[in-house]
């Protein structure tokens, strides 16, 4: 009898060591949930579901750094970088995308985010936030086949018919569907010259940039795909640009005078002395290089001329003309002098001058050290890589079309080398900001006759 007594005495601390050890483990489980559930849902989201295998070949193949452990900023129209085109690549392969895999994020891309969030549930405003990544990278991804059928979008246009088309329409075609094609383009934006039916570079240009707003492939070439596109009454129009707020006047700038207008330098107005520059960048770090390529390394220029010059670009992008170089921006008053130095030498070889001749000749193309714009860092010489003609470009006509809007001026015209005394120069333009851009324009002034015009005496 004591024996058993004994063993249940014995037992008692064994049953309180147990229920000791299973109320620490409940504890612990418990934590263990609340820590989980406090992970960020991306974190949460590439847990639960592994990142797809990409398959070889496959047009669901995606490539995608699964470490990223860190939510990325959203994505939404205007953005431009290596993960759009990673977006681009996966809506294309669930069937929402049909456009180029550029990395640009225009309304075609917008398009197809938008249709993708409302096949799966969630509220379509076009942005790409977290919620929306983590349902795109998913397995649970609704695939544009399986989503659920959606209300036809009313037609912009009531009673759309879509004129026949007996072939593909290209650059060299010409004729009545041309005009119609061009009638058509005109009409929602993509194109500022008259009906002429010849397809020339300005209808190309505008193909592509329809092409690219509505999310068919940018090749420029009319077939039945982009002809039914242009008149199904649902077509998009030519976005407006991104608007640029008039220049902020309580910052003080060097190169903006006392008066609020830009700051002229020429023969005439050399550098004042001890003149300092705001805010230098390196375009080479600073720019997005799927924009513009920078030709030469440690190219520096004021921060907001080069934001201007980079919205200026991406607008350029969407209109179809990429391909944009940088040859020159900033310029010390150093490296002017030995640009100078080195055309009077190059000009006394060649032509056998005089020093005194060859400095005089160098002067119609070289600016007197302290007399370059280039030393304000607000100037660009804008190029196209690879090519040394720059004037007659697609890149040459666009920018003399739509510079002004952004800020930015042709700043040595052919029709006023008489006041600018600079032989004309198709590539090299000004940021002055909004509005004297606009106002040169409108009013045909160089900056000399607008300063002249709307300025008070400095
Ligand atoms: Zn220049």
């Amino acid at each position: 009898m004591s024996e058993p007594r004994n063993d249940n005495r014995s037992r008692i601390p064994v049953i309180i060591g147990i229920v000791f050890l299973v109320a620490i483990l409940g504890v612990a489980v418990f934590f263990a949930i609340q820590a989980f559930n406090t992970l960020p849902d991306y974190q949460r989201e590439t847990q639960a579901t592994p990142t797809p295998t990409p398959a070889y070949g496959s047009a669901m193949a995606v490539t995608r750094d699964p470490n990223v452990p860190t939510p990325a900023p959203e994505l939404k129209r205007g953005s431009v970088s290596e993960r759009v085109k990673e977006l681009q690549t996966r809506l294309n392969a669930l069937g929402y995308y049909t456009g180029t895999i550029d990395g640009q994020f225009y309304e075609g891309t917008e398009n197809a985010v938008k249709a993708f969030q409302a096949a799966n549930g969630l509220t379509a405003d076009g942005i790409v936030g977290d919620q929306t990544e983590a349902r795109l990278w998913s397995d649970d991804a609704v695939p544009a086949s399986e989503a659920p059928a959606t209300p036809t979008p009313t037609p912009l246009v009531a009673n759309a018919s879509v004129p026949t088309l007996s072939g593909v329409l290209r650059n060299g075609s010409s004729g009545d569907e041309v005009v119609t094609l061009q009638k058509q383009l005109i009409s929602l934006g993509y194109l500022l010259s008259s009906a002429d039916g010849k397809f020339g570079p300005a209808t190309l240009n505008a193909v592509k940039a329809f092409q690219q707003v509505n999310g068919l492939t940018a090749d420029g070439e009319v077939g039945q795909m982009t002809w039914t596109a242009l008149f199904s009454g649902n077509a998009l129009p030519k976005p407006t640009p991104i608007p640029l707020q008039d220049l902020d006047t309580s910052i003080a700038r060097p190169y903006v005078r006392a008066d609020g207008l830009p700051l002229v330098v020429n023969k005439k107005n050399p550098l004042p002395d001890g003149y300092q520059t705001l805010q230098l960048v390196n375009m080479n770090t600073y720019c997005d290089t799927m924009i513009v390529t920078i030709k030469h390394g440690d190219t520096l220029a004021e921060r907001e001329a080069v934001d201007a010059l980079m919205v200026m670009l991406q607008a350029a992008h969407a209109d179809g003309i990429t391909s944009w170089q940088i040859s020159a921006a900033y310029r010390t008053v150093e490296y002017q002098q030995q640009l100078m130095n080195d055309k009077v030498s190059e000009l006394m070889r060649k032509n056998g001058l005089s020093q005194e001749k060859a400095k005089q000749a160098a002067r119609n193309t070289v600016a007197d050290p302290g007399c370059s714009e280039h030393h304000l860092g607000t100037c660009f010489d804008i190029t196209v890589p690879n090519t040394d003609q720059f004037k007659g470009t697609s890149q040459h006509r666009w920018l003399l079309d739509n510079c002004w809007d952004y800020g930015f001026i042709l700043r040595y015209p052919e029709d006023k080398q008489s006041i600018t005394g600079i032989t004309p120069e198709a590539w090299h333009y000004r940021w002055v900001g909004l509005p004297h851009s606009t106002i040169m324009r409108d009013e045909n002034l160089c900056l000399e006759e607008y300063v002249q015009r709307y300025g008070t005496p400095q």
